[in-house]
């Protein structure tokens, strides 16, 4: 029987690494040059924690979780997002007590149960920074600076801040409000979906792509003029740290996110150069969840970025070359000389350079036919001869060029050659 795949996931093969230690190193090093630091959460958590922490209405809570019952008879569920985790961890550990404030960041798959399509699986990689415990707008800037910082130095070209603030949990009750009376008079004909939403968390309802909601939303006042004075206040200084550090910007007015534990700033990072699912990165303050999960009154600001999606980006703009092979495959002529390849290998390798070999080959053209198909860039041929006079040949698979040159003249030679590769 052939097995396949689960649905919406994909295995990850070696061709695509380089896209992802790519990513992966200029994460940790940007992460590092902020002062943040790395935190790993098991990949399952119980279920109480998300649907608290995400929120009952959401719709990752409400349709994409992956929640099983273990042998235990405990609701355990695969994480879907890596906010709530951190947070825990971050109560459960006492951090509040050890440093006041914590930078913190994750990488690692995520699930969710949701429709596969371009750049949305089941299995999916998240990379995500957590800043806990200072309410103040510069923190807000600086981690949006940061993304945008990390994201250039990955080489994304076209990508789009696009920022909002939906205020305080005091500004909540007038927004809601006022949403309500303007879907009112087309309640009865949403779906259910929508209807539900409407009345559990009509937030979510501003971003809806609903034709009907779209059209009585027309007239919906800018949500910037709803907000208490604080909130405004507060979201006009995140701006002017954005300005004063470069980042551009378009405030978005009908930009919220899609779990219930955000105030004040959200955010998201958009390409130009994805077609639907163009959203790369998603983020925001959110003052109330760690209170929220039993924690003491602690704020935050935190965002998470899709490694597939940016992965689908970088190949659409075609501009990450891609690692050259720098291996160097051991050629010895004949059983005798097997020993003398491994000596050659093992030197070379303690040395940082990479080396195969192949014994089940003895002669020189069924050993260079294995060395083309490995990708290597140098063979080294050694037979009798070569053993008897010290000496190697090399051979340049690009060029088909090959030289004698002697043993003790080897590493330097393949070094210095390799540097240039
Ligand atoms: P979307 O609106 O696309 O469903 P989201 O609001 O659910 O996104 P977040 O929870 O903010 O996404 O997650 C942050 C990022 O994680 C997204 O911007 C995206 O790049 C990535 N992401 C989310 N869900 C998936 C998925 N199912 N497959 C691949 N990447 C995903
Ligand atoms: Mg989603």
């Amino acid at each position: 029987m052939k097995h396949t795949i689960p649905r919406g996931t994909k295995d990850i093969l070696p061709s695509e690494m380089p896209y992802w230690h790519l990513i992966e190193s200029n994460s940790k090093k940007i992460f590092n040059l902020y002062g943040y630091q790395e935190i790993r959460t098991p990949i399952f958590e119980n279920t109480p924690l998300f649907e608290r922490g995400i929120g009952q209405d959401s719709d990752i809570v409400k349709k994409e979780m992956y929640t099983f019952i273990d042998k235990g008879d405990r609701s355990i569920t695969l994480r879907p997002e890596g906010t709530a985790p951190v947070a825990r961890s971050f109560i459960n550990n006492g951090f509040h007590k050890k440093s006041g404030d914590s930078k913190l960041y994750y990488c690692g798959p995520m699930f969710r149960y949701e429709r596969p399509q371009a750049g949305r699986y089941r299995q999916f990689h998240q990379i995500g920074i957590e800043n806990i415990g200072t309410n103040h707008p510069s923190i807000d800037a600086e981690t949006i600076a940061m993304a945008y910082h990390l994201f250039e130095s990955i080489g994304l070209t076209k990508v789009k801040v696009l920022i909002n603030s939906i205020g305080s949990q005091t500004c909540r009750p007038q927004i809601e409000s006022k949403i309500k009376e303007y879907i009112h008079p087309v309640l009865s004909s949403l779906s259910e979906d929508n209807q539900d939403k409407v009345m559990k968390n009509p937030l979510r309802i501003l971003d809806s792509k609903d034709p009907t909601i779209q059209s009585h939303l027309k007239k919906f006042p800018d949500i910037q003029s709803l907000l208490r004075p604080e909130s405004q206040a507060y979201f006009k200084s995140v701006l002017s740290y954005l300005d004063a550090q470069n980042v551009p910007y378009q405030v978005t007015p009908t930009l919220v996110r899609g779990l219930d534990y955000y105030t004040e700033t959200v955010f998201e990072i958009i390409s130009d150069d994805l077609g639907a699912q163009n959203t790369i990165c998603g983020g925001g303050r959110y003052n109330n969840l760690i209170k929220e999960l039993g924690g003491q009154d602690t704020p935050a600001f935190g965002f998470a970025f899709g490694v597939e999606r940016m992965i689908l980006i970088l190949e659409q703009q075609n501009t990450v070359s891609l690692e050259q092979d720098k291996s160097v495959f051991i050629a010895p002529i004949g059983k005798e000389h097997q020993n003398d390849g491994f000596k050659l290998a093992n030197h070379l390798r303690r040395h940082g350079i990479p080396c195969m070999l192949d014994f089940t080959k003895n002669d020189l053209s069924p050993l260079l036919k294995k060395a083309n198909k490995t990708n290597a860039r140098f063979t080294l041929i050694s037979g009798q001869n070569e053993v008897n006079n010290q000496t190697v040949i090399l051979k340049d698979m690009k060029s088909g060029n090959q030289e004698t040159i002697d043993r003790n003249k080897i590493l330097e030679t393949l070094t210095e050659r390799l540097s240039y590769v």
